[in-house]
C-alpha cells in the first residue's frame, strides 16, 4: 500500500530528534559544523545527511517568528530523479510503499543531471559520485516499524502511514490551523508523498518548500514541466 508522511510544520519544535535518529538508523557520520549565526546547522543536506531542520527568524506581523521546516526528500509520486535516471538499477521505486530508492549503481548516472531534475534540490553527491537521500526507511518499514524519524519525533509533528489516512489527517489539521492563520497551506500534496502543512508563505521557510524551477536550469524546468503535465492533462478531461 502507498506510504505517506504528513509533516505537520506548526507542531515543530526544531529538537532535532528526527535529524539525529536518521543519522543513528542509517549509520551516518555528523558533519563538521561552523556557527553562522544561526541554530540551523549543518548548513544543507549531504551525502550524510538525509534529513535537515531547516530554521527561520521571521518578523510577521509585527512579531518574532521561528519558522521550522524538517526537510527530506518529496518521495515524489513521478518522480522526476527517477524519469531522468532511466536506469532502474539506479533509481526505482518500491512497488509496496512507493519510496523512491538510490542504489550504489547512481554513480554510473550524471549526478548533476539528477541533482538538477530534482524540484525540491534533494539528492546529494558523494566522493565517487553516488547520490544518496532519504530512502523513507525503507528497511524499517517493510518490517512493520515506523520510519525512525517519525518515531522519534515528540510533538506529533511527523506522521506516517497509508496515503489515505495521512491526507486525510492533513486535511483536518489543515482546517484548526487555517483558523488561526489564512495563509496556512498543503504543500503540493497531489504531487508528493511527503506531505508539508505550513501555516505562513511556503517561500517564507526554505527556497525549495515547494516546487520549483529556480536557481538550477532548464533541467530543473523539464522535470517541473513532466510532473505538471499529467496533471494538465486529467484536468482537460474534466473540461
Ligand atoms: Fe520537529 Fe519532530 Fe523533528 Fe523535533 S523530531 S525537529 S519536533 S519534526
Ligand atoms: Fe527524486 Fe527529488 Fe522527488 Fe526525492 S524529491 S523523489 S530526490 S525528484
Ligand atoms: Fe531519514 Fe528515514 Fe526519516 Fe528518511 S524516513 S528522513 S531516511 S529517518
Amino acid at each position: 500500500m502507498s506510504k505517506s508522511f504528513f509533516i505537520d510544520t506548526t507542531l515543530c519544535t526544531a529538537c532535532r530528534g528526527c535529524q539525529v535518529a536518521c543519522k543513528q538508523w542509517h549509520d551516518l557520520p555528523a558533519e563538521e559544523t561552523k556557527n553562522r549565526g544561526t541554530y540551523e546547522n549543518p548548513q544543507d543536506l549531504s551525502f550524510n545527511t538525509y534529513k535537515l531542520v531547516r530554521m527561520r527568524e521571521k518578523v510577521l506581523g509585527g512579531k518574532l517568528k521561528w519558522l521550522f521546516f524538517p526537510e527530506q526528500c518529496r518521495h515524489c509520486i513521478e518522480a522526476p530523479c527517477l524519469e531522468t535516471a532511466g536506469d532502474s538499477t539506479a533509481i526505482y521505486k518500491d512497488k509496496a510503499t512507493n519510496a523512491i530508492l538510490y542504489t550504489a549503481n547512481t554513480k554510473d548516472l550524471s549526478a548533476d543531471e539528477i541533482i538538477e531534475s530534482c524540484p525540491y534540490n534533494i539528492p546529494r553527491k558523494g566522493p565517487d559520485g553516488t547520490l544518496a537521500k532519504c530512502d523513507m526507511c525503507n528497511d524499517r518499514v517493510h518490517n512493520g516499524l515506523l520510519p525512525a524519524c517519525v518515531k522519534t519525533c515528540p510533538t506529533g509533528a511527523m506522521n506516517f502511514g497509508s496515503r489515505k489516512n495521512m491526507l486525510k489527517l492533513a486535511k483536518k489539521r489543515l482546517r484548526v490551523v487555517k483558523r488561526s492563520s489564512s495563509k496556512a497551506q498543503l504543500l503540493d500534496a497531489g504531487d508528493v508523498n511527503v506531505i508539508y502543512l505550513v501555516a505562513y508563505a511556503p517561500s517564507l521557510y526554505h527556497e525549495f518548500s515547494v516546487a520549483t524551477n529556480s536557481g538550477s536550469g532548464i533541467t530543473r524546468q523539464l522535470a517541473l514541466r513532466k510532473m505538471v503535465r499529467p496533471l494538465t492533462a486529467a484536468a482537460s478531461q474534466l473540461l
